[in-house]
């Protein structure tokens, strides 16, 4: 077994690190409280060609891996794990349905710019009735000539308040008169009469990561705005939704890492019974086992996206990595909350950020008690 990252998978980890402690870390705190959202970082991160990773120069990327991708994840997450929530939806959720399922037209319409970070993508999936049951789904795509007619109301809709996001693959129920149901994804362009957003959730954390609901009310779109084979859209959906799974293992790592940082940092400067805390085994041996975790949650989502660049089946891994490293990472940060004792609980201290914003990552791209269902159903 070999270990040891390429050369190329190395730097865009250590360029991805000295963008975070340069540029996110240094404003992660004012964009949570302010909720301003981070058109700016985006840029740069665009610039570093960080959207694209997997993506071949063709499809408008630098022609990396899927380890390559994780690992800037992983990074940028240490940061701010909503910026890497949009790189997790916007290139392995997005991009990689255009890039997989997309006709050439397509993808040279939506895939480049996207896979260059100029415009920035959204699904929509969850709908009011239809959430861990996403085969529940009512939006509707009636054909009409030679365009579709979509009505139905997608919720939690990250990515779509920014500016820059160009467009939302929509899941709909099709199948017309014939009484069987089937399910759809349709790309709806931002801007499309009929699709507006509805107001912007007043979340608990990541204030400044733009999730809206999406009202589609007689939206017409053209017949080549249909995305993949027919009757297998929630297939589709579901397929890259695995690299999603990925993507939160390592946004989980990242933000995990940021509260034993922050821990180990704390512990040996906090004096308490005249000693610095980090010398009771009660705290360091809570920071011990953050270190473990760790390191055995990376070598899980790292070991699923091997399997991805290598075309081997990983349903089961990217479940595991998804469901123990979102777990973990809420462990890590309450123990971070814990040793930082009445400071733990101050918004100066970021560790309450790191609280807020870590149960999360057990919701979305499928609960906890989604991927041991995953999980249990693939032994
Ligand atoms: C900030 C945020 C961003 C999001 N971004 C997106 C996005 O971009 N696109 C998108 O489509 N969706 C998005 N979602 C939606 C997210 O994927 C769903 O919230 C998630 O799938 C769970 O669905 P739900 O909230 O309806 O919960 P429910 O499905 O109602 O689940 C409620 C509880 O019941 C449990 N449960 C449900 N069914 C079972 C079962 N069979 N067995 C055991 N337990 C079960 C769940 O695990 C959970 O604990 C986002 C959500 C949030 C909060």
């Amino acid at each position: 077994m070999n270990f040891h990252l390429t050369e190329e998978q190395r730097m865009i980890r250590d360029t991805a690190a000295k963008f975070t402690e340069d540029v996110i870390v240094p404003r992660a705190e004012e964009m949570e409280r302010t909720g301003e959202y981070p058109y700016d970082i985006m840029e740069r991160m665009a610039g570093l060609g960080m959207m694209g990773i997997p993506f071949s120069p063709e499809d408008g990327g630098s022609g990396g891996d899927w380890v390559g991708m994780h690992l800037c994840i992983e990074e940028i997450s240490r940061g701010d794990a909503s910026l890497g929530g949009l790189l997790d939806v916007t290139t392995c959720v997005v991009a990689q349905e255009l890039q997989v399922f997309g006709t050439e037209a397509q993808k040279r319409k939506w895939l480049v710019p996207m896979a260059g970070g100029t415009e920035i993508g959204a699904f929509g999936l969850t709908e009011p009735g239809a959430g861990s049951d996403a085969g529940a789904t009512r939006t509707t795509a009636v054909p009409d000539g030679d365009s579709w007619v979509i009505n139905g109301t997608k919720q939690f809709i990250t990515n779509i308040g920014f500016r820059n996001a160009s467009l939302v693959i929509v899941t709909a129920v099709t199948g017309g008169g014939t009484g069987e149901k089937a399910i759809d994804t349709f790309i709806v362009p931002k801007g499309t009469p009929g699709f507006r957003l509805g107001k912007k959730y007043d979340k608990m954390a990541w204030q400044h990561s733009a999730t809206h609901e999406c009202i589609f009310e007689d939206c017409r779109i053209p017949g080549d705005h249909f995305l993949g084979k027919e009757r297998k859209g929630l297939s589709q959906h579901l397929a890259v939704l695995q690299t999603g799974r990925i993507s939160v293992a390592a946004m989980s790592v990242g933000l995990a890492r940021a509260c034993f940082e922050a821990s180990l940092r704390y512990a040996r400067e906090r004096v308490q019974f005249g000693r610095p805390i980090y010398q009771f085994q009660a705290v360091s041996f809570k920071i011990a086992d953050m270190a473990m975790n760790i390191e055995l949650a990376r070598n899980m989502y790292l070991k699923a996206a091997w399997l991805k660049d290598n075309g081997l089946p990983h349903v089961l891994e990217a479940a595991y990595a998804k469901l123990f490293a979102s777990e973990m990472c809420e462990r890590a940060a309450s123990d971070a909350f814990q040793i930082h004792g009445g400071y733990g609980f101050m918004n100066e201290y970021p560790v309450s950020r790191y609280f807020k914003g870590c149960k999360i990552l057990q919701i979305v791209e499928g609960t906890s008690e989604v991927q041991r269902i995953v999980i249990s159903r693939n032994l």
